[in-house]
């Protein structure tokens, strides 16, 4: 999945599987470039990106 911030296809899963997961939030996932934290949340029938972490500034 590309990165909602910054389009950059590094993302990877974090680790989400200990509690609290359903069928319609998947997985978190990190970009490895900008460090921007999301997941996309099923929300009235439409995926909506829930940021849980901004992404990094290296200016
Ligand atoms: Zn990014």
């Amino acid at each position: 999945m590309k990165c909602p911030n910054c389009g950059d296809r590094t993302a990877v899963d974090l680790d989400t599987h200990s509690s609290g997961f359903s069928a319609d939030e998947s997985p978190v996932k990190e970009c490895g470039t900008c460090g921007l934290v999301w997941r996309i949340t099923m929300k009235a029938g439409e995926n909506v990106i829930d940021i849980i972490k901004p992404a990094d500034s290296k200016e």
